[in-house]
């Protein structure tokens, strides 16, 4: 199975002479969704202008590729992937020519059954550039027989199963698609009279575009220069939105479903405190992803919050270790610990999730050599026992510690005094706390293994049918 672990971000405006400047400073704004890629492709006089690279936006871009991309619509990408398909020829967004003229796209999710469609695909002579789940989108839309681009998306989209939040650029249009799920975040923004698409509102921030609001699960907007059309063509399924965005992967500063994530992150840690109190002296987050999570638990229990773990941002993928090695230098080189603070204290020390459980190890450890005399870890999420097939990078079922070990094992091998999750409901009704009108529905399938839309099939199991039909 290819790509099944793709973290993305996507951004694009319409109707803007900085179209491309804008795009850049937006996918600065989404770059905690992807480190290993990024990519524009702008619209001038109805041609496509592209350009991608391996590394980060502010690396990639400067002022002479921005001239190189002219227009006043674009559309961009940033993208992280495990090392093994960490290549150009996967960076997008992917730009072809078909029957109709050039189209480009970007893609934010991961589809169920592209291998399956790729093969179908492959067997009839298509040739892929890439082994993105996205190239079989753009296929698909170019062997329909239907005349007009919307009709072919339609039915091209109508062939893929999985999470998708898509911005497309052709010639003359803009086009954002959102599953019908909505598994992946996606809002429509508005900056003068160019409508903006975007993975998360905090890009709408940077560039002073107003939120307007969600693009809804299920919706095809089509933006060009007469202006937005919305369509609503395939069959309503009950909205299932990533909880792990408001969780850990999404900028606390980010609007979903007129939440803050921030908040919730809030509430998660307010409902732990509720749920595996504690008497301690001071909560500690460990940073950045724990912080608000450990707020919301220290004015839930009085426990006073103090920084005992200090970061540093300016760490990049890879550092040269020495040749003689230092204790607990892989994690020291990005977080240290404030002895003056923790020495001789009870802590409570929270984060939002364990994976493998080697970060939390060496942070107890941590703890301890600082002089803290006793280190209970609180998690802000149920343990994580499933991967995820939707778009969020987790490692396999067996190297994720929560699937084959339970609370206790785990709090031996980190060897805190202490270990808590929140719990299921907890999590849920800590996020619906703060939704508008009725609660919100989730796709929670990494902490339960309840798949909304089930997950990768063997290639034999499906039956396709993409070339038999009138
Ligand atoms: P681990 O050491 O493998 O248990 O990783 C736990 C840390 O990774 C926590 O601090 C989380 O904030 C962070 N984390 C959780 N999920 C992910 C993810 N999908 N990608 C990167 N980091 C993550
Ligand atoms: Fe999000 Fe987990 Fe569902 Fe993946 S499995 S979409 S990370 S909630």
């Amino acid at each position: 199975m290819h790509d099944l672990k793709e973290k993305c971000g996507v951004f694009g405006i319409y109707g803007h002479p900085e179209a491309s400047n804008l795009t850049y400073l937006g996918l600065y704004a989404l770059q905690h969704r992807g480190q290993e890629s990024a990519g524009i492709v702008s619209l001038d006089n109805k041609q496509l202008y592209s350009y991608r690279q391996m590394g980060l936006v502010a690396d990639i871009f400067n002022e002479s590729v921005l001239d190189t991309l002219p227009g006043n619509a674009a559309i961009g990408h940033v993208r992280y992937s495990t090392t093994g398909f960490s290549q150009l020829k996967n960076a997008q967004p992917f730009v072809v020519d078909y029957s109709l003229g050039s189209i480009a796209v970007a893609h934010n999710g991961n589809l169920i059954n592209a291998d399956l469609l790729r093969d179908e695909l492959e067997a009839h002579g298509a040739i892929f550039q890439s082994t993105m789940d996205t190239e079989v989108i753009i296929h698909l839309i170019s062997i329909s027989k239907k005349k007009y681009l919307l009709d072919r998306l339609i039915e091209g989209i109508s062939f893929i199963k999985g999470a998708y939040s898509l911005l497309f650029l052709t010639n003359e249009k803009m086009i954002a698609v959102r599953d019908p799920n909505g598994l992946r975040p996606l809002v429509l923004g508005k900056h003068k009279n160019a409508w903006v698409v975007s993975s998360e509102s905090c890009a709408l921030d940077l560039i002073d575009a107003e939120l307007v609001r969600e693009v809804e699960p299920g919706e095809i907007i089509v933006i060009d220069k007469n202006g937005l059309k919305s369509y609503k063509p395939f069959e309503e399924r009950d909205e299932t939105f990533c909880i792990f965005e408001y969780i850990y992967f999404a900028r606390p500063d980010s609007i979903i479903q007129d939440k803050n994530v921030y908040e919730v992150r809030k509430m998660l840690g307010r409902q732990l405190a509720r749920e595996c109190p504690l008497d301690a002296d001071y909560v500690i987050p460990v940073p950045d992803s724990g912080i608000p999570a450990a707020l919301g638990y220290s004015q839930e229990s009085g426990i006073p919050f103090e920084l005992g773990i200090i970061r540093n941002h300016y760490v990049g993928r890879t550092f040269i270790e020495p040749r003689h090695s230092i204790r607990g230098f892989g994690v020291r080189i990005k977080l240290n610990s404030l002895k003056k603070v923790l020495n001789n204290k009870r802590i409570v020390l929270i984060d939002d999730s364990i994976v493998r459980a080697t970060t939390s190890e060496k942070i107890v450890k941590m703890m301890r050599l600082a002089g803290a005399k006793e280190v209970h870890m609180r998690i802000s999420s149920p343990p994580t026992t499933h991967p995820c097939y939707y778009g969020i990078d987790t490692p396999t079922k067996r190297e994720l510690i929560a699937s084959s070990h339970t609370i206790e094992q785990i709090n031996t091998k980190i060897k805190a005094d202490s270990l808590g999750y929140l719990s299921i409901e907890g999590m849920r009704n800590s996020a619906n706390s703060l939704s508008v009108g009725k609660p919100d529905r989730y796709c929670d399938a990494c902490f339960t293994g309840n798949y909304p839309i089930g997950y990768p099939k063997h290639r034999r199991e499906a039956q396709l049918d993409l070339f038999n039909k009138k």
